[in-house]
């Protein structure tokens, strides 16, 4: 299994992600969490980053193209969550995964109005405290996800790999109709 799943900000991608991973067998690739750890590290590259999270900006493509392309090489089943997140990205990834032989079996969006999406992500800032959930934060991560990733879907799309799915029910329910919507496309669990 070799998942992408986008969606905005507080959509509940990682928690479905998270699921799916661990029910199908696969790793969950999260860029987030990875960029987080380094940042915790206090490592080079940890350093660099941690003020652009910080801000809600996004981490330039070159190194996280660098990043994917080493936990991809190792992965067979995989949800990837996080990336890619702009044009760039995408057309990396492309090549990628051509060249290692891993094509995607389908690209998951979870669909949230930004209203939801900013009510989820203040609850979780109460919850973590997760300094990219202030409001400025907030605000600067959705537009860009509507400027640089959104226009990603329509590529999807037009590749006939795109499940769209309404984010905006309970965990379990979202992630049910995730499930049927895989198994619809023939996407097996093991
Ligand atoms: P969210 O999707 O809620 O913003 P993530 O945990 O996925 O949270 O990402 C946190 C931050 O990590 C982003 O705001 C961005 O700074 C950085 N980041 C994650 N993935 C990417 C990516 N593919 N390209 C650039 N920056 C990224």
């Amino acid at each position: 299994m070799r998942i992408l799943i986008l969606g905005p900000q507080g959509s509940g991608k990682g928690t479905q992600a998270k699921r799916m991973a661990s029910s199908r067998g696969g790793v969950h690739v999260a860029t987030g969490d990875i960029l987080r750890a380094a940042a915790a590290e206090g490592s080079e590259l940890g350093r660099r980053i941690e003020p652009i999270l910080e801000r809600g900006d996004l981490v330039p493509d070159d190194l996280m193209i660098d990043l994917i392309r080493e936990r991809l090489a190792d992965a067979d089943a995989f949800v990837l969550d996080g990336f890619p997140r702009t044009l760039p990205q995408a057309e990396a990834l492309d090549a990628m995964l051509a060249e290692i032989g891993k094509p995607l079996d389908a690209v998951i969006l979870l669909q949230v109005g930004d209203d939801v999406a900013t009510g989820r992500l203040q609850a979780r800032s109460a919850a973590e405290g997760r300094a990219d959930d202030a409001p400025a934060a907030i605000r600067n991560r959705l537009r860009l996800y509507h400027e640089l990733t959104e226009p990603l879907v329509g590529r999807y799309r037009e590749d006939g790999m795109l499940i769209a799915v309404d984010g905006g029910g309970s965990v379990e329910k979202v992630g049910a109709d995730i499930e049927d919507a895989l198994s619809q496309v023939g996407v097996r669990s093991r």
